[in-house]
C-alpha cells in the first residue's frame, strides 16, 4: 500500500508518500498560490511518485479551513468563505479525483494534527486529547473522534469569546467578532498591538501574560466542556516555549481549583503541553487519514 498525504496551509503545502505515516519515501514543500497552481503541483508530485513507487492506494488531505466536511453536501470537500479570496469555494478534491482513482479522506489541518499527536505523539498513551494551533489564526480540535464523528461542521474554537484583560485596550482584529480569542491572541493580533512577534519581546513584557491569559481561558473552557486528558499547544506563536507557563497559570486561575484531577501541584504541567511531532504533526496526520481508508487496517483505524 502506498499512502499519499497533503498538508495544505495558508503559506505552504506539504505533500508526502509513504508506506505508513512514519515511513515516508518522498516529500515536497510547495508555496500556496492559486488553487489551480498549487493543487496542480500536488498532482504532478503524486503522479511522479506513482512512477517510482507504484499506485497510490489512498489520499489524506489535511487542509486549512473552513471546509465543507458534510459528506451529504454537494460541495463536500470545498473550501468555505475564507479571507484568502482565491481559495474561497475552491473544490479541493476535483484536481486529485480527475487524475487518481484512489479514495480521498479530507479533514482540517488541525484535526489531522490532533489525530497525529494522539496516535503517535504527546497523547499516544492517553484516552483523548485536544490540539490547539496558535499562528495566523487559532484553531483547535479533538482526537479521537469516535464519540462525535457526525458534526454540523468542524469546531471553530478560535472564535470563542474571552474575558478581556484590563491591561489590554486593543480592539481585536477578527473581521467577524473583533475581540474574540483569535482577534486578540493570534500572530497578526500580537503584531498589530506590539509591532513585532511575541518571540521578539522580552520575557518580562506584559504581552506574554496577556496572550497566555487568553489562551488559558481556552484551555480552561476545553477542560470544562470536553474533559480531554491533555491539551497540546502548537503553531508559530508557541515556538519558543515561553508562553506555556503563562497558559498554565491562566488555566489554573480560570479554573480556581474547581476540577479535582487538575488540582494537585504540577498537574497542569502534564495537562497543558507541546506537540511531540513538532511541525510534522500535520503531514503525519494527513498520512494517517489516508491510512484510515485502508480496509486491511480497519481494526486499528476504528480507534480513530
Ligand atoms: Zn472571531
Amino acid at each position: 500500500m502506498l499512502y499519499a498525504g497533503i498538508e495544505g496551509g495558508g503559506t505552504k503545502f506539504v505533500c508526502a508518500v509513504g508506506r505508513s505515516a512514519t515511513e515516508v519515501h518522498e516529500s515536497i514543500v510547495l508555496p500556496t498560490s492559486s488553487p489551480d497552481a498549487t493543487l496542480g503541483a500536488c498532482v504532478t508530485f503524486f503522479a511522479d511518485a506513482e512512477h517510482k513507487f507504484g499506485p497510490i492506494s489512498s489520499i489524506g488531505f489535511a487542509s486549512f479551513g473552513p471546509l465543507d466536511l458534510n459528506t451529504k453536501s454537494p460541495t463536500y470537500g470545498h473550501m468555505l468563505a475564507t479571507p484568502k479570496a482565491a481559495w474561497s469555494r475552491a473544490n479541493l478534491l476535483a484536481p486529485l479525483r480527475s487524475r487518481f482513482g484512489a479514495q480521498i479522506a479530507i479533514d482540517t489541518d488541525v484535526a489531522a494534527a490532533a489525530l497525529a499527536e494522539w496516535r503517535l505523539g504527546a497523547g499516544r498513551d492517553l484516552g483523548s486529547i485536544a490540539y490547539v494551533t496558535v499562528g495566523t489564526g487559532i484553531g483547535a480540535d479533538f482526537a479521537p473522534r469516535d464519540r462525535l464523528t457526525n458534526r454540523l461542521m468542524h469546531p471553530e474554537m478560535g472564535h470563542i469569546g474571552v474575558r478581556r484583560d484590563s491591561r489590554d485596550s486593543f480592539a481585536g482584529l477578527c473581521p467577524f467578532h473583533g475581540d474574540c480569542l483569535e482577534g486578540l491572541a493570534s500572530g497578526p493580533a500580537i503584531y498589530q498591538r506590539w509591532g513585532t512577534e511575541l518571540a521578539n519581546l522580552p520575557p518580562q513584557h506584559e504581552a506574554w501574560s496577556i496572550i497566555g491569559g487568553y489562551l488559558g481561558q481556552l484551555a480552561a473552557t476545553m477542560a470544562l466542556m470536553v474533559s480531554v486528558h491533555c491539551i497540546i499547544f502548537g503553531g508559530g506563536v508557541m515556538a519558543n516555549g515561553l508562553l506555556l507557563p503563562h497558559i498554565r497559570a491562566a488555566t489554573a486561575a480560570s479554573l480556581n481549583g474547581y476540577l479535582e484531577p487538575l488540582k494537585p501541584t504540577g498537574a497542569l504541567d502534564h495537562y497543558i503541553t507541546v506537540p511531540m511531532l513538532g511541525g510534522r504533526a500535520g503531514i503525519v496526520g494527513a498520512l494517517l487519514l489516508a491510512q484510515s481508508l485502508d480496509p486491511n487496517l480497519r481494526d486499528e483505524n476504528d480507534l480513530q
